[in-house]
């Protein structure tokens, strides 16, 4: 028996989340489910979405903040990603989606998160000092990081812990000033209170914070949260916001940010850092949340490992024609897919479907010796013959392997070879999706919201049709 849905959404990253969230909004008798297997870069991630940090090569940024306005070399950091985003090139998922999408997109995403982020008042990105010591330029942050931006003329305290070394603050603080801040910011390491190992994971101090456990320090036993403003409190020589790393609890992190700026008497923000990150995992939680609230069926843990046409012409591991050369022999739509559940093969139908597995990094997109492809249905992958051509000698050039993805129409249906939809009910969103360079534009969390909010809406208004 297989199970029934009307949209199905495979992958629980960003841009699934928001696909299966916007099929829901779209028509809200529509069964939504949306099925996933490992965990998404959301716990990588910092935590902020980038819309647009630096516009691609040929597209003119003269509002860069820092460079000339006639200058075509200059493309960041942008002032503001809706000056460029309707130049962005052919084939860009900005491009395919258009730029009032984008802003479609960021609204669903600021209902579904509520005050847990800010940005929402500007389409002006945001400055947000990161644990190198660098400034990213991203459009909506998560609040714990709001008192920390680079734009505010308030002197700073950062402050990190010894047994925390990927956050070295003295060094980030003069990284800041390096780049010319309009403050001043002075960096500290302290010992955690409560913690000696090396090795403690970012919950542990987490949830120390989140649950004020007693620990003791030179001064006896109190609890988590005033040992740690307290240590910090030695350090403040008249700055009146203080940054550390963004381990400030969990499920309680806004309680325990407004019980150390009390005790401190100065504001407290987060400085997002490298994986794991809390603030990623916030995330998560929050658009897991939203995904039960709007009646979404999740399912978890397991992957989508092949895929039946109504014909039974094509499936990824099946006989007759398959995606692999590109072909529409027979029923181009997607009659089910298949769920791996512990060595059991499930049937998943539904009307309409969302491919939101990931790029390179997720492994929604894969690369062998000589091809790169999507694993699931196959769809076209467009690459160079020669593995040779993927990169280039210089580090810090232009990497085509970066563009590796899928090349949809402006319905995010994928397309094959000869520029025809692979399937009909098949739309893609976020990393699976090629030509563009997230980590270069700092465009990742931007581009999976956009596009996950077209691909899940037009699904859902398809349904019945
Ligand atoms: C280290 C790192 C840091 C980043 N930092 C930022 C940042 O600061 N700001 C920003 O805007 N962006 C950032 N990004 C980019 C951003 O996280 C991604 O571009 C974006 O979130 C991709 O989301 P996604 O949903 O498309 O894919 P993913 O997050 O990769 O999620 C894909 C999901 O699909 C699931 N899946 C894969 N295959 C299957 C299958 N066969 N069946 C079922 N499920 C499957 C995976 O398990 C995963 O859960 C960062 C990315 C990385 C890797």
């Amino acid at each position: 028996m297989a199970i029934e849905d009307d949209v199905l959404v495979i992958g629980g990253g960003l841009a699934g989340a928001m696909a299966a969230l916007s099929a829901a909004d779209a028509n809200e008798d529509a069964r939504v489910r949306l099925v996933t297997y490992k965990q998404s870069t959301l716990r990588h991630a910092s935590g902020l979405i980038d819309v647009l940090g630096y516009a691609p090569d040929g597209v003119s940024a003269s509002n860069a903040s820092g460079g000339s306005s006639d200058s075509s070399d200059v493309n960041g950091p942008l002032t503001d990603p809706f000056d460029v985003l309707d130049d962005m090139p052919e084939g860009h998922p900005y491009e395919r989606v258009g730029s009032e999408a984008v802003r479609e997109g960021l609204a669903l995403f600021d209902e579904v998160v509520g005050d847990a982020y800010a940005g929402a008042h500007t389409e002006t990105n945001a400055l947000v000092p990161t644990h190198g010591g660098t400034v990213k330029p991203t459009a909506r942050y998560p609040v714990s990081t709001a008192a920390g931006l680079a734009s505010d003329d308030r002197d700073a305290l950062l402050v990190g812990f010894e047994t925390l070394p990927d956050f070295d603050a003295p060094l980030a603080a003069a990284h800041l000033e390096a780049a010319g801040v309009p403050f001043s910011a002075r960096g500290v390491t302290i010992p955690f209170p409560g913690i000696v190992r090396d090795d403690a994971k970012v919950t542990r101090y987490a949830h120390l914070l989140d649950r004020d456990e007693p620990v003791t320090t030179g001064a006896g036993e109190t609890g988590a949260r005033e040992a740690l403003a307290t240590t910090v409190a030695d350090h403040l020589a008249g700055e009146s916001r203080v940054g550390l790393p963004a381990v400030l609890g969990d499920e309680h992190a806004a309680a325990v940010r407004a019980d150390l700026a009390d005790a401190l008497g100065v504001d407290v923000f987060e400085v997002p850092m490298g994986p794991p990150s809390l603030p990623g995992i916030r995330l998560e939680d929050r658009l897991f949340e939203a995904l039960e609230d709007a009646d979404v069926r999740v399912t978890s843990g397991v992957p989508v490992i092949d895929y039946e046409t109504a014909d039974a012409s094509r499936s990824a591991t099946g006989t007759g024609a398959t995606a692999t050369d590109g072909g529409t022999a027979g029923d181009d739509r997607i009659d089910h897919v298949v769920v791996d559940r512990n060595g059991t093969e499930i049937p998943h139908r539904a009307e309409q479907y969302v491919l939101a597995t990931g790029g390179l990094v997720g492994k929604g997109v894969r690369s062998e010796r000589d091809r790169v492809f999507e694993p699931i249905f196959d769809c076209y992958v467009p690459h160079a013959a020669d593995r040779y051509d993927w990169f280039v000698d210089d580090v810090f050039g232009e990497q085509p392997y970066a563009r590796f993805g899928l090349a949809p129409d402006r319905e995010l249906r994928p397309l094959d070879a000869d520029d025809e939809p692979e399937f009909s009910n098949l739309r893609a969103a976020g990393a699976v999706l090629g030509g563009y360079d997230f980590a270069a534009e700092k465009s990742g969390a931007g581009v999976s919201i956009a596009t996950g909010y077209v691909a899940g809406r037009r699904a859902a208004e398809e349904v019945g049709r």
